[in-house]
């Protein structure tokens, strides 16, 4: 998972197979928790792909 502000979606969405896109909230913007993983400014969006997702699902079908 990386997380980045409004200015570096589209970059991150290069940087990641199968990008899945999901809003910080508002609390934890301003917190400043989360920082782009870009510029380090205060992320405003996570981006995760599935793989680990596949692996979890794999391993229940074993
Ligand atoms: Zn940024």
């Amino acid at each position: 998972m990386i997380v980045v502000c409004k200015q570096h979606v589209n970059k991150a969405l290069k940087m990641i197979f199968l990008p899945h896109i999901q809003p910080i909230s508002k609390e934890n913007v301003l917190s400043g928790h989360f920082k782009c993983h870009v510029c380090t400014q205060n992320a405003d969006f996570k981006l995760y792909n599935f793989e680990s997702k596949r692996k979890h699902v794999t391993q229940e079908a074993i």
